[in-house]
């Protein structure tokens, strides 16, 4: 090879290795900004504190947790249970769900935000489980996420719940805890999902979602969180935690 031929090829390599570079950067994850002894303490407590947190969404079997899930998107969980309570006393299976109807499936939720799709999801995503998977709810998210009104936060609760994979669904209260605690932070859901999965010591990762969901509902609410009343206020890196209403 001439002088010149390897100096074009030099120069051709450069924008791939270049781009290969960008590629890893997005790729790499934001660091956490505390310990890992930090982070192993702050689920200690969680755990001490719930041993077995469960989630609030009411459910009989895998399939009827999938249609909770797909139905409590913009809604909250005790609103979601007051029309499922119904709806899966007669409806518990795809068949039945498809037996009864979109227009009653519709019916059933229409107290909850956005019925109207969210029943035509629950009829679709019935008939593909029918269809597909022989009226079972699939173990594996990458079947999951193609049903109907099913996102990857859908399927790692489903995942999670009801097949025990240490899964992180990051919903907004597990995506401003991750943040806010530095323990996973990220611009967006995908990112914090990684992060969380990467710093969470593995004893904890089954129970992690409920643990970070509860806290963040209950305690370290978006606005005012209530330090004063939180297990982990040692541990936690903000600064300016709430004072006690009573001071
Ligand atoms: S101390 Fe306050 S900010 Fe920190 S985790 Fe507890 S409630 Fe949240």
């Amino acid at each position: 090879m001439s002088g010149a031929e390897k100096k074009t090829q030099a120069t051709a390599a450069k924008p791939k290795a270049k781009a290969k570079k960008k590629v890893a950067a997005k790729k790499r994850l934001p660091r956490a900004k505390i310990k890992a002894d930090q982070i192993a303490a702050i689920f200690e407590r969680l755990e001490k504190q719930n041993p077995e947190p469960k989630g609030e969404l009411e459910h009989v079997n895998a399939y009827t947790l999938l249609v909770a899930v797909v139905l409590s998107a913009q809604a909250t969980d005790a609103g979601v249970n007051k029309a499922t309570r119904a709806l899966f006393k007669v409806a518990d299976t795809p068949a039945k769900m498809v037996a009864l109807g979109e227009d009653t499936v519709r019916d059933h939720v229409k107290t909850i935000g956005l019925f109207r799709g969210k029943a035509k999801n629950v009829i679709a995503l019935s008939e593909l489980l029918i269809e597909k998977y022989d009226g079972e709810v699939p173990e594996d998210r990458d079947a999951l996420v193609e049903l109907p009104g099913v996102g990857r936060k859908t399927a790692n609760v489903v995942m999670n719940m009801s097949f025990g994979h240490p899964t992180m669904a990051v919903d907004t209260h597990v995506f401003r805890l991750a943040n806010r605690l530095g323990m996973a932070p990220g611009k967006d859901v995908l990112q914090v999902e990684e992060g969380l999965l990467k710093v969470i010591p593995e004893q904890y990762g089954l129970h992690a979602h409920h643990w970070l969901i509860l806290h963040g509902r209950y305690v370290c609410i978006a606005r005012k969180p209530k330090c004063y009343n939180c297990v982990i206020s040692d541990l936690c890196i903000v600064k300016d935690k709430t004072p006690s209403p009573s001071q």
